[in-house]
């Protein structure tokens, strides 16, 4: 896949969907030093559900933190707007369940 290879020239977006996991894995060399089941390989991936599944793309080592910063800027955006649409949702239900008076504007 094109996506997990090429070095895009750029920058990493400002908010970014999905979680920065580490991979720790055997790469299945006999003689590697990853065989003993211990020293394995990590690397670290933007884990993202897509359809229904979970997907990962590799993250180059120097946009690791820049990721990590979008992710979590995207986690916080997300938490407020469902905090917003949570009271919003509340306050609709107030309104219009309310029996006898129509609130004025
Ligand atoms: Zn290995």
């Amino acid at each position: 896949m094109v996506l997990m290879t090429e070095r895009k020239a750029g920058r990493v977006p400002r908010v970014v969907r999905g979680s920065v996991v580490v991979h720790r894995r055997r790469c299945g060399k006999a003689n590697c030093r990853c065989a003993d089941g211990v020293d394995l390989h990590e690397s670290t991936v933007l884990s993202y559900s897509q359809d229904g599944r979970t997907k990962f793309v590799m993250l180059p080592a120097g946009e690791i933190a820049a990721v990590r910063a979008a992710v979590e800027r995207y986690r916080k955006a997300k938490t407020k707007v469902e905090d917003q649409g949570n009271a919003g949702l509340g306050e609709l239900i107030a309104w219009l369940s309310a029996p006898t008076k129509k609130q004025a504007r």
